[in-house]
């Protein structure tokens, strides 16, 4: 039950402009060093606005990926 997908932070990506950190609704995300970093994990309710906000796309919400049938063809 405690594994929950979290948003991952791509530092290399990431220009420190804060806009996750300021839309994220449960201040899950911080600012250090100037990097975005998920300081609360148990805070993200997995909204996804981080990620949609991210201009450099440094935030990836692992969402459930479903392995189909590999039926190529
Ligand atoms: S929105 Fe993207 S680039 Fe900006 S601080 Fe957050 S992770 Fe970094
Ligand atoms: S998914 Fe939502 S709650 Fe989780 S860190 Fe991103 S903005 Fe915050």
């Amino acid at each position: 039950m405690d594994v929950w997908p979290l948003p991952r932070i791509d530092a290399r990506r990431c220009t420190g402009c804060e806009r996750c950190v300021e839309i994220c609704p449960t201040q899950a995300l911080a600012q250090v060093a100037e990097k975005a970093v998920l300081r609360y994990p148990e805070q993200c309710v997995y909204c996804t606005l981080c990620e949609d906000i991210c201009p450099t796309q440094a935030i990836a919400l692992p969402f459930l990926v479903v392995f189909g049938d590999a039926q190529d063809k």
